[in-house]
This record gives C-alpha cells, sequence and structure tokens, in this order.
C-alpha cells in the first residue's frame, strides 16, 4: 500500500472507532498500527506459494501436477490463493473472519489490505497479465450489499500493479450461495450465470475473487472469457476453501 492509502485507511478507521485489530478488537498499543495486531496476524494459515499446483493447491513432494489437473483440460491457466478459509464461525480463523468482516458487515476499509494478501499471492502470476477483471455480482445482489467485494479488490491490486481493471463479466443469473451447496450443484448452479460484458480484449486477463471454493465460478468466468478469444485466464483469490484441500481440475 502506498503511504497515502495507508493514511487515508487509517484515518477512516479512526473515524469509526479508536484503534484496534479488526478480528479480535483488542486495542492496538502505541507501536502497532495495523488492521491486525500482531497475534492475530501470526494466526494466519498462509498457503505455501513454494510447491504447489497450476490450480492453486499444495502438491506432495514427488508431483508436478495433481492428478485432476494432469487429466482435465484447464480453462484457467493458474489459480493462486493466498491462504486457508474456513466456512463456519471460528474466532481463531483469522482470514476467514477478516474476509466477513469485509464482506458481510460492509467494513471496506479492509480491502487495501486483503488486496496486499492477494499481492503477496499473486508475484509469479504478475507479470503475465495485461488486464485485472473480477467476479462479478447479480445486479440486484449488489445493490442490496452497495458492493462487489471482488470488485473493490481487483480495483486495489490494480493499483498495486499498475494494471487496468476491467469489467469483463457479467452476470445474468440469479444463483444460490456456493457455500450451501454440494460439490456437483455448485457446477450447476453458475452454469450459463455469465456473459461478456464490453470491453476490449486483450491476450492475458487475471479473475479476482475473494474466496474460492470447488473453483467452479472461476472455471464459469473463464469460459466466457476464452469463447471471446481471450488465450489465457488466470484465477487469484484472497482464499481457498479448507475443505476442499484435496486437488481438483482447475
Ligand atoms: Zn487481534
Ligand atoms: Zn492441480
Amino acid at each position: 500500500m502506498r503511504p497515502l492509502d495507508r493514511a487515508i485507511a487509517y484515518a477512516v478507521l479512526d473515524l469509526f472507532y479508536p484503534p484496534h485489530c479488526a478480528v479480535c478488537e483488542r486495542p492496538f498499543g502505541d507501536d502497532e498500527r495495523a488492521f491486525l495486531c500482531r497475534e492475530c496476524d501470526a494466526k494466519i494459515e498462509r498457503i505455501n506459494q513454494s510447491h504447489i499446483c497450476l490450480c492453486g493447491l499444495p502438491l506432495p513432494e514427488a508431483l508436478d501436477l495433481c492428478p485432476a489437473c494432469a487429466q482435465s483440460e484447464r480453462v484457467l491457466e493458474q489459480i493462486r490463493s493466498f491462504g486457508w478459509y474456513e466456512e463456519r464461525e471460528d474466532p481463531d480463523h483469522v482470514l476467514s473472519a477478516l474476509i466477513k468482516t469485509f464482506k458481510y458487515g460492509g467494513e471496506r476499509a479492509l480491502a487495501p489490505l486483503l488486496a496486499s494478501y492477494l499481492d503477496q499471492a499473486g508475484q509469479s502470476l504478475r507479470p503475465l497479465i495485461e488486464q485485472i477483471t473480477f467476479v462479478p455480482m447479480y445486479p440486484e445482489d449488489e445493490r442490496q450489499r452497495g458492493f462487489n467485494q471482488a470488485e473493490l479488490l481487483a480495483r486495489e491490486l490494480g493499483k498495486l500493479w499498475g494494471i487496468p481493471v476491467v469489467r469483463a463479466v457479467e452476470k445474468i443469473k440469479k444463483t444460490k450461495p456456493q457455500a450451501s451447496l454440494s460439490h456437483e450443484a455448485r457446477r450447476e448452479n453458475v452454469r450459463g450465470a455469465f456473459r461478456l460484458a464490453k470491453f476490449t480484449p486483450c491476450a492475458s486477463i487475471l479473475i479476482v475473487d475473494d474466496v474460492c471454493t470447488t473453483g467452479a465460478t472461476l472455471r464459469e468466468c473463464a469460459q466466457v472469457l476464452k469463447e471471446s478469444g481471450i488465450a489465457r485466464v488466470y484465477g487469484l483469490t484472497v482464499a481457498r476453501a479448507a475443505n476442499i484441500r484435496r486437488a481438483e481440475g482447475v
């Protein structure tokens, strides 16, 4: 984050409440000045980016690809995610708590922090990307929430990387929350839910989202983008559902 952005973000936070940790709400000491206290930051379960598959899941030492990626035709070149996500309420699961506060609690001031996680997890993708886009919301849902969390994250990342952010995909079908569905039903739920928006495509684009569960939503968006002639589509999310630690096709 640039110093000015950081200063503005803190000023906004200070306006609403005195500086305290966004997760455990412990007031900061004089030397702590961030969104998270040191204890909460240390609790974040980061995904080790050193030996991971194209689908973004960790691999055993002996493998270069997970069985699913080795077999299936990939719509996405690669997916990267910063840390693990737990659907169930767990106050010790700091990254999940941050995402829920951001998304459902409307705490938009957390966007720069979460985008800094995207920046860390997406370093290897950065040189490959010409445009950044985001998973769109159904217009009525977006009006209700007041913002699209994926778009805020994409726009913050675009500032960090100096890469243009475009609205490349639109959501044209109201879908059920993916979290409420079984693995198979998720794919069916998002099928045909997206269409291409009006924009000038390039050769390689990155889709940003907050959480990747089975990857069905990212794949469906990627499919739409590929059909428009974009050669390479990548995915980057803040978190990956921890109950899907086994690899599956991208
Ligand atoms: Zn804390
Ligand atoms: Zn894989």
